[in-house]
């Protein structure tokens, strides 16, 4: 044989063989290229997600720039914040919890009303002495505007500021022609369940140099002795704050045993005597609605201030 044929004859018997092999080799060359794919598409894949990472925070620390007063975020510095934790981040901030008075009710009682109640009722439960259901209430000497009218028109700024600082607010009366005498004002808050009732007034006196803000609260004593110890410590911050705020002679704050919205409430209750109308200079100033502002300012300043510390105490 020469060595042609030798050389076919070789391959002939050597096919079945050789096509394995060959077919083995194309597998393997497959399962490269798919591994080749594969690596690449991870690595594509990859690098389109640094190319994201490093556009995103580039666009956030502009944004944060222009936006508000946060210092300019290097990325390296940004990187090196995610990799931490949160809390190194520059500006982490702190998850916002709601401030201690946040859904407190507050019972807003603006005092009297267009027509008195004169007939008289017990002062407390099972109590022989009587008052008037509800007084008349003193006028202006110098605007002629009736304490009813001036009380209502802080009441419902009061509300609104309240509502805005995050309080619920119950109104005993938002017009001028009601009949609740001053018992059934108590017995609502007790009712309702209030957090604190607010009463608010203007004095009068026979004497035209009385002037200043006075704030009364509960007795220390007989029906009132429940409620005694919070609504002193509301009456304290309240009065503190609205002196602070408007500036008033401070004629102090006087513990009362004789008064019906007193005496008949479970709730904790103060009762603001918030100028006296009597004297010619409080009775325009009362009626100024600059300065209701910041009587109404004093007021929320003061009850925030009673609820953070009544928050210290619950906790
Ligand atoms: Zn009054």
């Amino acid at each position: 044989m020469n060595t042609s044929l030798q050389r076919v004859i070789s391959i002939r018997q050597n096919q079945p063989n050789t096509y394995t092999q060959s077919r083995r080799q194309r597998n393997v060359s497959a399962k490269r290229k798919w591994l080749s794919i594969v690596a690449s598409a991870i690595t594509l894949a990859t690098l389109a997600a640094s190319v994201f990472v490093f556009f995103f925070f580039s666009w956030k620390a502009a944004d944060s720039e222009t936006t508000t007063n946060y210092p300019a975020l290097e990325l390296s510095k940004v990187v090196e914040g995610i990799s931490q934790e949160p809390k190194e981040l520059p500006y982490a901030l702190e998850p916002a919890s709601p401030a201690p008075h946040t859904g407190r009710l507050i019972i807003i009682d603006p005092g009297h009303q267009a027509q008195a109640m004169n007939q008289h009722a017990p002062i407390g439960p099972g109590a022989t002495q009587t008052r008037p259901m509800v007084a008349a209430g003193t006028r202006g000497v110098s605007t002629g505007v009736a304490e009813y009218i001036v009380v209502l028109d802080i009441g419902l700024k009061l509300r609104d500021a309240l509502i805005e600082e995050g309080y619920e607010v119950y109104m005993v009366r938002e017009t001028h022609d009601v009949q609740i005498s001053n018992k059934d004002r108590a017995l609502r808050g007790n009712e309702l369940g209030g957090d604190l009732m607010v009463r608010l007034h203007c004095d009068g006196s026979p004497n035209p140099n009385v002037h200043g803000f006075m704030t009364l609260i509960p007795a220390n004593g007989g029906w009132t002795e429940p409620i005694y110890a919070k609504s002193r410590q509301a009456g304290e911050h309240v009065h503190r704050e609205v002196l602070a705020a408007i500036g008033a002679y401070d004629r102090g704050i006087i513990e009362r045993g004789d008064l019906s919205g007193f005496n008949w409430s479970t709730i904790p209750s103060i009762l603001l005597e918030m100028g006296v109308m009597t004297n010619v200079r409080e009775d325009e100033l009362l009626s100024d609605p600059d300065y209701q502002d910041k009587i109404v300012q004093g007021i929320v300043n003061g009850l925030n201030a009673y609820f953070a510390e009544i928050a210290k105490g619950e906790n």
